[in-house]
Formats: C-alpha cells, structure tokens, sequence
C-alpha cells in the first residue's frame, strides 16, 4: 500500500538514524512484532522490558510507514467528543478512555524521559476551536462534560480568545495535558532500547503468510525464511488486511505541510498551544521546537494514492489560506508537504487486544486522529495480557466492545481505577 507521499518532513530531516539487517535464516521467539513503527516500536520496548523474548520485523526501513508522516501531536482529546462517546459506552466508561488516553500522555513524556530519546517531546496544552458560532453549543457541553469528568479545561469565551491571540472564533476549550514529539525519531530510539534489551529487529523483511499451530504461529517471508512464535503482536499500522479479514475502518486521505522557521509566533496562544476545531474535516496547528508551523487536515473520504497526490497542491493552498485567516501575523512560507493514507473509526477508538478468529494474535491498530497515543495504550495493554495480567475496564479498546453503561460494580471499579 502506498502509505504516503512525496515528502514526509521527518526523515528528510533525520535522515537514517540507524540501520537494521533484513531476516537472513529461521528464527524463533516468544513474541513476534510485526510492523516496525510506533505501534510495533512500543509494543517491542515494553515487552523486552519485561524480560519478554522479541523479534521485530518490517517491510520497509523502520518508522518509513505512517510513522515517517505524522504530525505527531499528542492529546488525550480523541475526535469522537467526550459527551457523545458517553452516550455510546456511558459516561463512566466514555470518561475512562479519555482518562486512558491522559494517562499514555503522560507516559510517553516519563518514558522519553527515562529513556532519553532525542525527539522534542515538549508538553503543551491544546485548544479546541469552535469553527463557527452554530458549534459553540455542542462545544459548550463538551467542556462540560470534560469538567464534570475532572478534566483539567478552561473555557476561552471570545473576550479571552481575543486577549493574547488573532484567532476569529467565538470560543475554545483549553485542555491541559497535551504533548508533541517527533514519531520518527521516537520510534529509532525506542527499537534501540528494545535492542539493548535483548529484542532482534529485522526490517526490509516482508512477511508473505501465516501458520497457526496450536501452541505456536509461524510467519513465512518472502525470502522463504520461517518466523517461529509464540505469540503474534500485529503493528501493520493500515496495512492488516492480510491478517484480519474484517474491515474495522474506513481508509481516508490527509494532508500536511510544514513551513519554514518563522521568527517569531505573533497572535498564536498560549505558549504555542496545539490548535484544532470542531468542523469536519478539521484543520490542525502545532510549532516544532526549531520555530516552524505544522498544519494537517482537510482530510478526504477515499484512499485511492494517485486521486491523493492529485489532491496535494490544492490542499496545501488551502491549508495555508486557513493559516492566514487564524494566525495572519505570521508569515509562512512552505518547506514540504506531504499526503497520507489514514484511517478512522466510527467511535474514534482504536481496536487494541485479541480477536476471536485469529490464535495467538494481539493487534495494535491505533486508528484515528490520535493513533500514537493509542500505540501507547495497546503496548501497555497488549504486554499485560500476554503476561496475564490484563485489565477487564480495557475492553472498551478491543475487538468486541459493545454501546450502553456497565453494571454498577464494574463501574464503580473503572472510576476509581488510578493510572
Ligand atoms: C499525515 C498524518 C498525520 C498524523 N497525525 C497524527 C497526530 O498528530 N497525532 C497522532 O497521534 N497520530 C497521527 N497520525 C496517525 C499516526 O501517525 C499513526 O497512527 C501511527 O503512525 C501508526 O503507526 P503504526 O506503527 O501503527 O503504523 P506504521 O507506522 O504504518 O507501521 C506499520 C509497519 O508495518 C509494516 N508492515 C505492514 N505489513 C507488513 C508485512 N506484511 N510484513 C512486514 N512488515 C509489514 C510497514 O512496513 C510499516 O512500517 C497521523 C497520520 C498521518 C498519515
């Protein structure tokens, strides 16, 4: 599949960090990891962490998947908004994936931290635009419900969106607890921790097809090598359909630039908060620590990469026309732009964990705006379950998760359940 085009920022920049062999004989492992992005470089890094025998492998270069495109901003915030989530699940559950969500924010920043990977992983807050005055209402009991869950958020009325920046809308939520990074460089240096603890990364090594025994799976290559496992994690990013048969998703196509460094932010709030808004398709803002602006979004219903690429001129103008009317004090000149495939969920969830007709599987498919944060949250999930220490709150990310409240004991459970 071709996942994106012409010119992810990312590894123009950071070049080839390190490299990998490709899969030369048969190996065998406790854990295969397939994918080597961020999902596959998470999962990797906490399963070797936990003493766990992995294996990686990719097709590509690692991170070259989607990982090489993201933009890369980090919230708790999923685009399915937290009052019409709560009347999916119920607000006990609709309020703990946001929470998870929070949490894996939070545990991506400890975790660069501790392992002091170099990719600008800077806390910042996020504001969440009404795009017009017919959307303040619905913003209004969003921000109500993020309150009455005990968020930490700020409504911004036009008087205080007017002090310290030019945006035109009528009101925002300010949500604390947000972040952004850099994936590419994120996932070199989680592969290289995994590697130190023991884990065996192969990329340029495609996997053609898979066995099930019944303790065991095998994975054939296209070299003809054979991959013997225990367990199987699949981090395929948008690519799993030869590995489950049902279409969870949608594809779409988005679209992103990024300037070149500007001076200065004139107009832009709040420390140089990540900026979104309510309308769909969405546009999104963020800075990178070397002062250039990041704009992503007006996103398209198909995943056809030629009728994309077709696309990218036109959006690129009208991602920058949008730039000028929110923040028109500062100048932006274009250094790349790229297209990408992307995939969203009815619900905005990720499908993280086992599903029935696949032996020996756990997925760990991110899929939604937010996709990084939930590669987080299924390499936490997905470690615990193979240990045999999962969580039953953590359903509301897998496979069979179903609509209404759950019982009052469970509920009871999830709100006191402390990350
Ligand atoms: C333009 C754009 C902007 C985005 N912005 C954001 C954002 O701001 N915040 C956010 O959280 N998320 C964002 N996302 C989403 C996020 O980038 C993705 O969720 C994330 O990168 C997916 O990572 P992954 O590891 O699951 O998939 P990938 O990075 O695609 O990795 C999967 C890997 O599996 C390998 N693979 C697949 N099939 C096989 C096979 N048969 N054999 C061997 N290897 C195989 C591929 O080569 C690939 O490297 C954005 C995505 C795009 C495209």
């Amino acid at each position: 599949m071709n996942l994106l085009s012409p010119e992810p920022f990312w590894p123009i920049r950071g070049g080839l960090p390190q490299t990998y062999p490709s899969l030369a004989g048969n190996a065998s492992c406790e854990v295969a990891v397939l994918g080597a992005g961020i999902s596959g470089a998470l999962a990797a890094w906490h399963l070797a962490e936990a003493g766990v025998d992995v294996v990686v492998l990719d097709r590509r270069e690692v991170a070259h998947g989607s990982t090489a495109g993201s933009t890369s901003l980090l919230q708790y915030e999923i685009d399915e908004p937290l009052h019409r989530l709560a009347r999916r699940y119920g607000p006990v559950q609709a309020a703990y994936a946001y929470r998870r969500s929070l949490a894996a924010v939070t545990g991506l920043g400890k975790l660069v931290r501790r392992l002091r990977i170099d990719c600008e992983f800077v806390d910042r807050t996020s504001l969440l635009l009404a795009s017009n005055d017919a959307h303040v209402p619905r913003l209004r009991r969003e921000y109500e419900a993020r309150a009455r869950a005990g968020f930490d958020v700020e409504w911004w009325d036009r008087r205080r969106i007017i002090r310290g920046s030019t945006l035109p809308q009528p009101a925002a939520i300010l949500s604390h607890g947000a972040g952004q990074l850099d994936a590419y460089r994120l996932t070199y240096g989680l592969l290289a921790a995994a590697r130190r603890r023991g884990a065996r990364i192969y990329d340029r090594t495609t996997v053609t097809g898979t066995r099930f025994h019944p303790r065991r799976v095998e994975l054939r290559t296209a070299e003809g090598h054979c991959l013997r496992a225990r367990h199987l994690v699949v981090a395929t990013g948008y690519e799993v359909d030869a590995f489950l048969k049902i279409r969870m998703t949608e594809l779409h196509s988005t679209f992103a630039l990024i300037s070149e460094p500007v001076a200065a932010f004139p107009g832009w709030p709040a420390a140089r908060c990540l900026i979104w808004e309510t309308a769909d398709p969405y546009v999104y803002l963020r800075t990178t620590e070397d002062g250039r602006v990041l704009i992503g979004g007006y996103d398209e219903p198909f995943r056809d990469p030629v009728a994309r690429d077709r696309l990218l001129g036109p959006k690129t103008a009208r991602l920058q026309r949008r730039f000028r009317e929110l923040l028109p004090r500062i100048p932006l000149q274009v250094a790349y732009a790229w297209a990408g495939t992307f995939a969203k969920t009815a619900d905005g969830l990720p499908f993280i964990g086992r599903h029935p007709g696949v032996p020996h599987t756990w997925f760990a498919l991110g899929y939604g705006g937010n996709g990084i944060t939930y590669s987080f949250i299924a390499a936490e999930l997905i470690r615990d379950q193979i240990l045999g220490v999962a969580r039953a709150e953590d359903d509301i990310f897998g496979f069979a998760r179903s609509p209404g409240s759950p019982p009052g004991r469970l509920a009871r459970r999830l709100k006191n359940v402390r990350f």
